[in-house]
C-alpha cells in the first residue's frame, strides 16, 4: 500500500525461497501430533482407542475444512490427519509453508478450542502441538494409493494394538509378555487370538476404529420453515427447501473402488 514506503532494509525479502507447488498436482498436508504417545498417558487416553480423543481430531480436521478453501477430503487415524487440496487450487498461490502452516495452526488452534465438548471438566494440561508436511500427487492413482497407504497403516496398527490391549486387560498379561507373544505373529494370527482366546471377531469392532474417519463435502437438502407475507394474504409459514453443502464422516473401505465410485466428484480429470 502506499503508506508502505520501501526502506533500505525491504531487500531482505529477496533471501525468501520460492515454495511454490508444482501446478496439476494434488497437494497433500499431513499433521501428526508431537510426542501423542505421552500425550495420550497423560490425559488418561483409553487403551487402545480414546473415543474423545478421536472425535476432537475429528472435530478439528472439520475446522480446518471449514475455515480453509480448496480442502476436498481428509483422512485422520491415531494422532494424524491428512488433508488434500484439490490440484487446481490457488490458494496462497500453492505457496507450500503458507498451506502446511494454515493446516497446522488451524488444526492446533481447534484442538485446543474445541476441548472441552469432548473431555469435558478433564483439564488440558499443556498446550499440544503438531508437525506437517507437505507432499505432491500428480496423478489420481498415487493420491489414491497415498490415501490407501494411511488406511493400511490404521489397519495394521489397529489390529496390534486391538489384540495387545485385550491381552493385557482381558488375558492378564503384563505389557511385555503381550508383546512378547505377539513377537512374530501375521495378522491371521491376531486374529485367531482374538477370536479363539477371547471370542472377539475382529471384522465387527467399531469401524472408526479399524477404518478411520475419511471427511468429504457432501450436499444435503435442508428444509427450514420460513414465515412469509405474500401482498393480500395472510401471513403463514412456507417450508424452503435449499441444498447446503457440508462436511461429512466416513468410516468405510477407501482402498477399494467403491468409496470412489460413490463420490466421483472427489477426483477430478
Ligand atoms: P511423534 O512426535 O514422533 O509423532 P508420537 O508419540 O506422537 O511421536 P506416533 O507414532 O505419532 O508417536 O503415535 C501416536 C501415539 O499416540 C500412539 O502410539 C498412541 O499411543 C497415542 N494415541 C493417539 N491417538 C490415540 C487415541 N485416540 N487413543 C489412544 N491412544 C492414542
Ligand atoms: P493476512 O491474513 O493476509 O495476514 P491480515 O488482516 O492478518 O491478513 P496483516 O498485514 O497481517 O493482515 O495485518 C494484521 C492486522 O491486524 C493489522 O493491520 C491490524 O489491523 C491488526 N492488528 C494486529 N495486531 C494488532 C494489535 N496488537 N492491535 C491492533 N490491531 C492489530
Ligand atoms: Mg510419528
Ligand atoms: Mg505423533
Ligand atoms: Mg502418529
Ligand atoms: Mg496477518
Amino acid at each position: 500500500t502506499s503508506n508502505m514506503a520501501k526502506s533500505k532494509f525491504e531487500y531482505v525479502r529477496s533471501f525468501e525461497t520460492d515454495d511454490t507447488c508444482l501446478r496439476n498436482c494434488y497437494i497433500v498436508v499431513r499433521l501428526d501430533g508431537r510426542n501423542f504417545h505421552k500425550f495420550a498417558a497423560q490425559h488418561n487416553f483409553t487403551k487402545p482407542n480414546d473415543n474423545r480423543a478421536l472425535g476432537l481430531m475429528t472435530r478439528s480436521a472439520r475446522s480446518v475444512m471449514e475455515e480453509l478453501e480448496d480442502i476436498v477430503i481428509s483422512y485422520g487415524q491415531s494422532d494424524e490427519f491428512s488433508f488434500v487440496f484439490k490440484r487446481t487450487s490457488t490458494w496462497f498461490k500453492r505457496r507450500a509453508s503458507k498451506l502446511m502452516t494454515h493446516v497446522a495452526s488451524q488444526f492446533s488452534s481447534s484442538y485446543v478450542f474445541y476441548w472441552k465438548e469432548f473431555f469435558g471438566e478433564q483439564p488440558l494440561l499443556y498446550p499440544p502441538g503438531f508437525d506437517g508436511r507437505v507432499v505432491l500427487y500428480p496423478s489420481n492413482r498415487n493420491l489414491r494409493d497415498y490415501l490407501s497407504w494411511r488406511q493400511a497403516d490404521c489397519h495394521i496398527n489397529n489390529l496390534y494394538n486391538t489384540v495387545f490391549w485385550t491381552l493385557v486387560q482381558k488375558g492378564g498379561l503384563t505389557t511385555v509378555q503381550a508383546e512378547d507373544r505377539l513377537k512374530g505373529t501375521l495378522a491371521a494370527d491376531k486374529n485367531e487370538i482374538l477370536f479363539s482366546d477371547f471370542d472377539i471377531n475382529y471384522n465387527n469392532e467399531s469401524a472408526q476404529h479399524r477404518k478411520g474417519t475419511a471427511l468429504i463435502w457432501e450436499k444435503r437438502d435442508e428444509t427450514v420453515t420460513k414465515r412469509m407475507k405474500v401482498p393480500n394474504e395472510e401471513e403463514k409459514d412456507v417450508a424452503v427447501t435449499r441444498s447446503r453443502r457440508r462436511v461429512e464422516a466416513h468410516h468405510c473401505d477407501i482402498i477399494g473402488d467403491q468409496f470412489w465410485e460413490d463420490h466421483p466428484e472427489i477426483l477430478e480429470d
